[in-house]
């Protein structure tokens, strides 16, 4: 309107030379806006779903967009993987004990912020369980002994993973201890591609990685409705919430399990001091402003349980919380609770 207003109003003037000039722009701009639309990609990558769909002007530029944003999943994956040999992080594993091991900014930044989370969370959160979590093969069924366990509890320690800020080098002091970044890489990837976004002049956009969401903006005029599992049922929402400009990531009991013959669920996310599945939750998701630090606080309110998860929440500025137990009661931080009649 603005601009459509200023341009009668220049078109008015006396200066007729300016005339065509003018019917140029005026037309450029009104035939983007009239392809602008929602443009929307999928792809596999970091083992889970990544969806995209944002507001642009026109399919080649978007196309070139997306798959600038997409690349990035890649590139982390490639990074961060425990699964792939040649990922930086499996680097690590294999020398972080021998040397200090200088890492790419973006690695020291995940491990920098895991340790954070470990703090807040008084050690829930440990990227040093895959010391244990690596004997897991959920697709193959496949659970460690208590012997086993029992031998490799003791590498898990976040203390022991040295982060030297001046060097950007990373050192393990013990042998056998093990980092897995699966509780936290994926919200990274899901902050550097809305990072791409941002800087292709998006400002519509939904972004996500399996159980990790960032929105930018609104959906024009209404917000974004995300809905939140309910951690039984693929196809039902136990709450939907209409957000803008935010980060939410849920981690769940059903995203990697399977039932074994004791008939108990064996799920991915590990309590570090016993080295098994944890229980009394089903799911847990976080609301905040970057999906890095929603990524890291949804695996550490999963292992600290509804209560303890929402003391620490409630510590948190800007941080929110839904967690449902498993008995299916929700639990809500103060932020998001209806107000006590
Ligand atoms: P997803 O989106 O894959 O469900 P979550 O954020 O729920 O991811 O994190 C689950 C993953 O976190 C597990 O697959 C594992 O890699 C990692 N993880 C499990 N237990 C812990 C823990 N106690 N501390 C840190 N990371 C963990
Ligand atoms: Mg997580």
């Amino acid at each position: 309107m603005e601009i459509n207003k200023f341009m009668k109003s220049l078109a008015n003037s006396r200066e007729a030379c300016l005339r065509p000039l003018l019917w140029f722009l005026l037309l450029a701009f009104s035939s983007s806006e009239a392809h602008a639309q929602w443009y929307k990609y999928s792809d596999t990558a970091m083992t889970t779903p990544v969806e995209l769909e944002f507001w642009f002007s026109d399919q080649s530029a978007a196309d070139a967009v997306a798959e600038e944003v997409l690349a990035v999943f890649h590139q982390v994956d490639r990074n961060m993987s425990r699964y792939r040999e040649d990922s930086e992080l499996s680097g690590l594993n294999r020398h972080g004990a021998d040397n200090p091991v200088k890492v790419s900014p973006g690695l020291f930044r995940v491990l920098k912020k895991a340790r954070e989370v470990s703090e807040l969370s008084g050690g829930a959160f440990d990227v040093s369980f895959g010391s244990v979590g690596y004997l897991y093969d959920y697709r193959a069924h496949q659970q460690p002994s208590e012997e086993d366990i029992r031998s490799r509890l003791g590498h898990i320690h976040y203390q022991d993973v040295v982060l030297n800020e001046d060097t950007h080098t990373v050192f393990y002091r013990q042998k056998g201890l093990l980092v897995d970044l699966g509780g936290i890489a994926k919200g990274y990837a899901v902050d550097l591609g809305i990072e791409r976004l941002v800087r292709a002049g998006v400002r519509h956009a939904r972004l996500s990685a399996g159980g990790d969401l960032r929105l930018l903006g609104d959906k024009r005029g209404t917000p974004w409705i995300v809905g939140v599992r309910d951690p039984r049922s693929e196809d039902r929402s136990a709450v939907v919430l209409p957000l803008e400009n935010v980060a939410i990531s849920t981690s769940g009991d059903y995203e990697r399990f399977f039932i074994n013959d004791q008939g108990e669920r064996v799920h991915h996310i590990l309590s570090p001091g016993t080295g098994k599945s944890v229980r009394g939750v089903q799911s847990v998701t976080i609301i905040g402003d970057n999906a890095l630090t929603t990524d890291g606080l949804s695996t550490a309110v999963f292992v600290l349980g509804p209560e303890k998860g929402l003391e620490m929440i409630e510590r948190l500025p800007g941080i929110d919380a839904i967690i449902i137990d498993d008995k299916r009661v929700m639990h809500f931080s103060e932020g998001l609770a209806p107000p006590e009649s």
